[in-house]
């Protein structure tokens, strides 16, 4: 008897069903991709903080059922009608920019990072807490050789954010570099900060993460509790830049005096908590404190390759997709080292 080969037809998926009510693992149908979409075969899939906005329901108008996920790496399966550029068999991802408009002011001027109607992966559109996804065109990223994809994954989220906002920083080779918060961001702004050629100091609580601060690149250790992180920087001349991951107000408010003439505080650890800081902080040194959102699928490129060719690579564990909602506790919890990565 001949066999056929079987059309597999459902997949695997953990979905949120309501805000609020945690994940549900559940056969889904396969999707296909519509025009100017692909379909992924998801192999991993990282477990970002920002999945928060969509396991809580925290962000604005997201339709359940909605399955989270936007720091996903794969490879294409199938491609929609009119898609040219991407191929069956290429390696890609879908970081946090899963689509533009193409027509909004900013995109008109090539400002795509800042889209007033940009799309999210796990947002706007079902993510990568699953085996297959589609993904329009705008939002794909080529993953090189050189890296895996579980590696890969965390890089389209927390190592784009790092990346691209110390390499937009205005710091050069050489200047005092500080990364508050050695974490799933940190550690990898750490390992950016040092192959840009910066001094790096790396802000920490406790004296634990010293050693580790220092395998990462860190040329030195504050620890912040022990002693007045501003007043450590300032004795090194004050910092050129300040990337504050931790999301902490408190400990970012507490920062702004280290900086020194012409410093910047670059907020990428994300709170609804105010930070402090009176106008003289600002005024006498012409001092600034800025917010940094991701990047583009082009950033995202631009972060891969250099992660490529430097060695950066974020620290993980991962869980297998059925242990999603384990994955997200351990994500949740603060104690992952640091990344937490999803294997289909
Ligand atoms: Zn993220
Ligand atoms: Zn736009």
């Amino acid at each position: 008897m001949a066999t056929a080969a079987v059309e597999l037809t459902t997949m695997k998926v953990a979905q949120i069903s309501r805000p609020g009510e945690g994940f549900q693992v559940i056969e889904r149908e396969i999707p296909k991709p519509d025009a100017g979409h692909v379909r992924i075969k998801v192999q991993a899939c990282g477990v970002c903080h920002s999945d928060a906005l969509t396991v809580d329901g925290l962000w604005p108008g997201i339709q359940y059922p909605r399955i989270p996920g936007h720091e996903v790496a794969g490879i294409i399966d199938e491609v929609g009608a009119g898609v040219s550029a991407w191929k069956k068999g290429q390696r890609v991802g879908v970081g946090w920019h899963g689509g533009h408009d193409n027509t909004c002011p900013e995109c008109q001027r090539g400002d795509f990072r800042n889209c007033r109607n940009v799309k999210i992966a796990g947002i706007s559109y079902d993510g990568g807490y699953q085996q297959y996804m589609v993904a329009p065109v705008e939002a794909l990223v080529s993953i090189p050789d050189g890296l895996n994809d579980t590696d890969a994954a965390p890089l389209l989220c927390a190592g784009l954010t790092t990346y691209n906002a110390l390499r937009h920083s205005g710091a050069f080779p050489g200047d005092l570099v500080a990364v508050q918060g050695i974490g799933g961001l940190g550690h990898l702004g750490v390992q950016f900060a040092n192959k840009f050629g910066y001094k790096v100091a790396a802000i920490g609580r406790g004296p634990d993460n010293a050693p580790l601060a220092k395998k990462l690149g860190a040329s030195l250790y504050i620890d912040a509790k022990a002693t007045n992180a501003a007043e450590e920087l300032q004795k090194l001349g004050g910092a050129r830049v300040i990337l504050a991951t931790a999301p902490n107000s408190k400990a970012m408010s507490e920062l702004v005096n280290g900086l020194g003439p012409n410093g910047k505080l670059i907020v990428i650890g994300a709170t609804f908590d105010p930070i402090e800081v009176t106008p003289i902080q600002l005024i006498s040194g012409s001092k600034s404190i800025q917010g940094w959102t991701a990047g583009t699928p082009a950033d995202s490129e631009d972060t891969l390759r250099f992660a490529e060719l430097s060695g950066v690579r974020p620290m993980i564990e991962t869980y297998p997709l059925e242990k999603a909602a384990e994955a997200y506790t351990r994500m949740l919890s603060g104690k992952a080292e640091f990344r937490v990565v999803l294997t289909m």
